[in-house]
């Protein structure tokens, strides 16, 4: 069965292979391992260290538990919050599963924090309404104080452990096997012991999160360098609409640390250094919870106009003293702890010093709504046999130009539980592992010794680290909330001029074991094919619609512009291609393009 000449390579055989343990690659591996399959998860960090653990402000799903919902109010301001780029179907699916895939997760053992009758508690998040936004402030976010993705990811771990899923825990996926029937396993390197590992699977799964790092201040983990993302480009296949990263409005100013959106369904709001609830003037209705989107946009505009706070200028206030201390400390603990730590702010007593802070990868790898990865064929979206993608990683795509809070932690889990479905159905009809190309382990080999090979480089090329700082002060200059021809142009070429640089950077670390400078810097090759990607497409797009906000392109252009992007490195050089958005839901009329207003 095994191919390989080299035994310095370790193999391994399971059904499937997971890469990642987020609350994606968990919800995935709990459903394949209950159906008796033998799952591996490969994860670069422990279990419960992955991006997940950070989530805070909750998980929507249309219970009414507070104010009365109904999924398709629930659509229909997904849809809007999207700015019409999400696919139309895969958001049906994912707000009609919500109620009972939140359920599910409270029968699993998730602590969610209770109303006085018992159910499951409530807090209204931005974007959301009633009655197709005729009704109101809508009350949908689930939560377990502000600590609902932690909640989330230990119960499912524990859940999977009780299942039997097989953890390889601080192991880096370098490459995907692939060939024209699709995909066969995964190269990784195991970070503690530092050798090589080849796993064999009739399915692979990517769960391995957002590429906040690809910018300077975020409110993400170190460890979100979009490596599947980069996986995919490598396989030849494309990326798509990553042009959209979304600014939180509430990132602790200068540091990044996020404040979750929660403060604001709570009764908190904004404020400039004139004392101004500003929000009124930007979004009459919705206030301080209208969409993330123009939160962060209005913020920015503030500033501008010289109306921010502080010695500089550069952040506003996030006021939430009037809440009073009990109500804090029950329900938003973590916000205390978080303002405390990071800008020495007792928020019971004085606001938040805060500012938009990147926060959210809209895009991702493409994927229908089963989770399988496609590419564009002649007549429409065509499945890579074996390989799929969910979670943040992954563009089904259910956010769009713009995701609104709460409908992330909803997607991993809908979205994981579906891609286990899906998965466990092919499992019938690809029953043997296939034969592999014996040299699949070489790319992956040269790869990592590349590194090894460019200590002594010292003289001539640059530190990992400094290429790093480069890449990021680059992509949060001129890729940020605003943005115009100009700026993105000379980006474009800023990050190409940086990425022929990679080729000569160096590494000064030599051991094999532990070695957080090697790891670092394939993490740096993964967001440096990710910024390019993000660049590119940026620049292309000449219309102002979510996140992606142009000064040069005020207004959204539905005629030209509804439609994803799909770009793809190609021979070394970034291509651009388009494939329309699923305007059709599954079973009800579509929501057509309207204008947004808050
Ligand atoms: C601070 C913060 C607060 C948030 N709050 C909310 C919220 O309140 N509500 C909400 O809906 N959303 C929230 N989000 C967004 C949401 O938490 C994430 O989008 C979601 O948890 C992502 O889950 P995931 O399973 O896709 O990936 P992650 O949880 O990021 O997990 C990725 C996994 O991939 C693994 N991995 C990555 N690369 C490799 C590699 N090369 N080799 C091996 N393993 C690899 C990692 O080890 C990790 O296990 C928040 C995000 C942040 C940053």
């Amino acid at each position: 069965m095994t191919y390989l000449s080299n035994e310095k390579v370790t193999n391994h055989f399971h059904d499937v292979v997971i890469i990642g343990s987020g609350g994606a690659g968990m919800r995935c591996a709990l459903q394949l391992a209950d159906a008796g399959h033998r799952v591996a998860i490969v994860t670069k960090v422990l279990p419960t260290r992955s991006h997940t653990v950070a989530a805070q402000g909750g998980i929507n799903a249309s219970l009414g538990n507070v104010l009365s919902d109904h999924w398709q109010w629930h659509m229909y301001d997904t849809v809007k919050g999207s700015d019409y780029l999400g696919d139309q179907d895969a958001i049906e699916f994912m707000c009609r599963a919500a109620p009972r895939i939140v359920r599910e997760l409270e029968h699993q053992g998730v602590p969610f924090s209770r109303l006085d009758n018992g159910s499951i508690y409530q807090r209204p998040f931005g974007g959301q309404s009633r009655q197709f936004g005729e009704g109101g402030q809508a009350s949908r976010t689930c939560a377990a104080a502000d600590r609902t993705g932690h909640a989330i990811l230990h119960t499912l771990y524990q859940q999977n452990l009780r299942a039997g899923t097989h953890f390889y825990e601080e192991y880096f996926a370098l490459d995907l096997i692939t060939d024209d029937d699709g995909c066969h396993g995964v190269m990784a390197w195991d970070i503690a012991g530092g050798g090589y590992h080849l796993f064999q699977a009739k399915a692979v799964i990517l769960a391995t999160g957002g590429a906040g790092r690809v910018f300077k201040v975020t409110t993400n983990a170190h460890i979100c360098t979009g490596d599947g993302g980069a996986l995919v480009l490598d396989a030849g296949l494309p990326m798509e609409d990553m042009e959209f990263f979304q600014f939180h409005p509430t990132g602790i100013a200068d540091v990044g640390p996020l404040i979750t959106e929660g403060v604001r369904g709570e009764g908190g709001y904004l404020l400039n250094s004139e004392g101004e609830r500003f929000m009124e003037r930007y979004a009459p209705t919705a206030r301080d919870l209208a969409s993330r989107d123009v939160v962060s946009r209005a913020i920015a505009l503030e500033i501008r106009a010289g109306r921010g706070c502080g010695p500089k200028k550069d952040h506003v206030l996030l006021k939430l003293d009037h809440l009073g201390e009990d109500l804090i400390m029950e329900r938003l603990p973590n916000i205390h702890e978080l303002a405390l730590r990071f800008a020495g702010v007792d928020c019971t007593r004085q606001p938040i010093p805060v500012q938009p802070t990147m926060h959210y990868t809209m895009g991702g790898i493409p994927t229908n709504l089963h989770t399988e990865v496609v590419r564009c064929g002649g007549d429409g979206e065509v499945a890579v046999p074996g390989l799929y993608a969910i979670g943040e990683a992954a563009c089904a795509s259910v956010h769009g130009a713009n995701r609104l809070g709460g409908n992330s932690l909803l997607e991993i889990v809908v979205f994981g539980h579906a891609c286990g479905e899906r998965v466990n159905g092919f499992l019938k009809q690809r029953r043997y592992h296939p034969p592999l190309d014996p040299d699949c382990w070489k790319p992956a080999v040269a790869r990592v010794e590349r590194w090894f090979n460019s200590i002594g480089r010292s003289e001539s090329g640059p530190r990992i680290a400094d290429v790093r700082v480069r890449m990021q002060s680059i992509m949060s200059d001129h890729f940020s909330v605003y943005r115009t021809e100009g700026v993105m142009r000379e980006g474009v070429e800023m990050i190409e001029a940086l990425a022929e640089e990679m080729s000569e950077a160096h590494i000064e670390d030599g051991c094999r074991l532990f070695n957080t400078e090697l790891i670092e810097a394939m993490e740096l090759e993964n967001l440096m094919a990710l910024a390019r990607v993000t660049a590119a497409g940026a620049l292309a797009r000449t219309e102002s619609r979510g996140a992606h906000a142009r000064d040069d392109w005020p207004e959204r252009d539905d005629e030209k512009w509804l439609k994803h992007t799909l770009a793809s490195i190609r021979d070394d050089a970034v291509e651009l291609d388009y494939k329309p958005v699923r305007m059709k839901p599954m079973t009800i009329e579509s929501f057509p393009p309207k204008k947004r207003v808050y």
